[in-house]
């Protein structure tokens, strides 16, 4: 059992991390950046540690500053949180070489599914759906027109070291395939010095409907439903919800045991997110993501459990503490990302927060850093809040978060807030009627 865990992260997801750590009687260890000596995380955890100076490349990326503030605090275990080591395995191989325990899978299972090519072939290996494609590097372009036309036009070709949305090109017909080709290359090789491609069939009008996973790393896992997490803006998540709305019982239980027996059979542990395109009822793998995710509120409002508690007894070694058959789906719960942005352009918005009140009452949850006098620093990730609520069906949830946005005051700064005020007069958001296009469209149609 752990005594003392260090949080390598900061924000609402150090606090999420710190809560459950309390509950289980462990005591929390925070780091930090010199911009962040006042931030809520630093003043919520048990000790706090200065790892270096504001950027976060020196700072929350330094190994060694990490690894020494585990040395000096005496504590047992890491936990990355999302976003910066959270999916590094170099990480995760240093944290073990020196006698600590990772809170997540092995470097192994982080370094398999961030290559992506390796990724796809072990997810088919594994009898996951993936999308019809080239199933490898394409090496020219001869041989790209020849897949093209193989696998039938919309076609992407998509940068194999990608990520962040960058380097996928889409070929309508066969006529674009040369420009489409060549332009994604040398994106690639711009963006990550790299200008391997490969090639899928291109869907039009997809949902983004992820499982969530959870291993014990010795070959027993479950899997807590979906998320739809199609309400994008430029490949980042703005609203999410559980379950998704156009899933049927049947399919969930489907592709749910799909993926549990994949990451069993794979001694996966802890905590993961396979990722699909999801269109006229099938399934097509993208990725899967070795980590909590931001969205894991939405998950744990409907089944119940909470997620990094589990995380950190499977790091101790522990059982899971729920088969799949005590997992039951209970109401609809929708998340929404507050983040530091000025609309329509989404600008970076950071600043003094003059006055913050947050939401409250049956089934809200606000999972947030901020605080009255608090100076969002401009150093890193614009999300500074997450509303989640839940009801007993989506109608109930939607309502909700209509009366919990009222509630929730953040002034000083311009947020996302009217983003959602606005999303909640639509009727396709009531209707369940979108996809990972919709929020573009209706941004451009808005906004111009
Ligand atoms: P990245 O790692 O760069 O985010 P992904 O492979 O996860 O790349 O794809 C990012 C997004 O691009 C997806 O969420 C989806 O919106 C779009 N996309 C990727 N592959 C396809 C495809 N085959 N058809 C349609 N859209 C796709």
């Amino acid at each position: 059992m752990f005594d003392k865990i260090l949080i390598a992260n900061r924000g609402e997801i150090a606090l999420r991390v710190i809560r459950a750590a309390r509950e289980m009687g462990i005591q929390t260890v925070a780091v930090h950046s010199t911009a962040d000596a006042d931030a809520m995380h630093v003043r919520m955890a048990d000790e706090s540690v200065c790892i270096g100076p504001n950027a976060g490349a020196d700072s929350y990326l330094s190994i060694p500053a990490i690894i020494a503030a585990c040395e000096v605090t005496g504590a047992q275990a890491i936990h990355p949180g999302y976003g910066f080591l959270s999916e590094n395995a170099n990480f995760v191989q240093i944290v073990e070489d020196h006698g600590l325990t990772f809170i997540g899978p092995t470097a192994e299972h982080i370094r398999v599914m961030g290559d992506k090519i390796t990724a796809i072939d072990t997810m088919k290996a594994l009898g996951v759906p993936c999308v019809p494609g080239s199933g490898g590097g394409v090496p020219d372009l001869e041989t790209a027109q020849k897949l093209g036309a193989e696998i039938g036009y919309p076609v992407i070709v998509k940068a194999t070291a990608g990520g962040g949305g960058r380097g996928m090109k889409v070929a309508q017909t066969a006529a674009d395939m040369a420009s489409a080709f060549q332009t994604a290359r040398s994106e690639s090789k711009a963006a990550f010095g790299n200008d391997e491609v490969y090639i899928e069939k291109y869907l039009t009008t997809p949902r983004h409907i992820e499982i969530q996973v959870f291993g014990d790393g010795k070959g027993k896992a479950v899997h807590l439903g979906e998320r739809d997490c199609s309400l994008q803006r430029r490949h980042q998540k703005v609203f999410e919800e559980a379950p998704g709305p156009c899933i049927t019982p049947e399919e969930r239980a489907a592709i749910g045991k799909t993926c549990a027996d994949a990451v069993a059979k794979i001694n996966y542990a802890s905590a993961g997110t396979i990722e699909f395109l999801y269109e006229n009822g099938e399934f097509y793998f993208i990725e899967m993501n070795t980590r909590l995710q931001v969205e894991h509120p939405v998950t744990e409002a409907i089944f119940g459990v909470d997620l990094v508690r589990e995380q950190i007894r499977v790091a101790e070694g522990l059982p899971l503490s729920f088969g799949q058959d005590e997992l039951e789906i209970n109401g609809h719960a929708i998340e929404v990302r507050i983040n530091a942005e000025k609309l329509p352009n989404f600008s970076p918005c950071p600043g003094k927060i003059t006055a913050f009140h947050a939401p409250g009452g049956l089934g809200v949850r606000m999972d947030s850093a901020l605080y009255d006098g608090y100076s969002i620093p401009p150093y890193y990730d614009s999300l500074i809040g997450k509303l989640i609520v839940h009801g007993r069906d989506r109608a109930e949830a939607l309502s909700r978060l209509n009366r919990a946005l009222g509630e929730l005051i953040v002034d000083g700064i311009d947020t996302t807030i009217p983003l959602f005020h606005a999303l909640l007069q639509e009727e396709d958001i009531h209707s369940g009627n979108y996809n990972i296009h919709w929020l573009e469209h209706w941004l451009e149609t808005k906004f111009g």
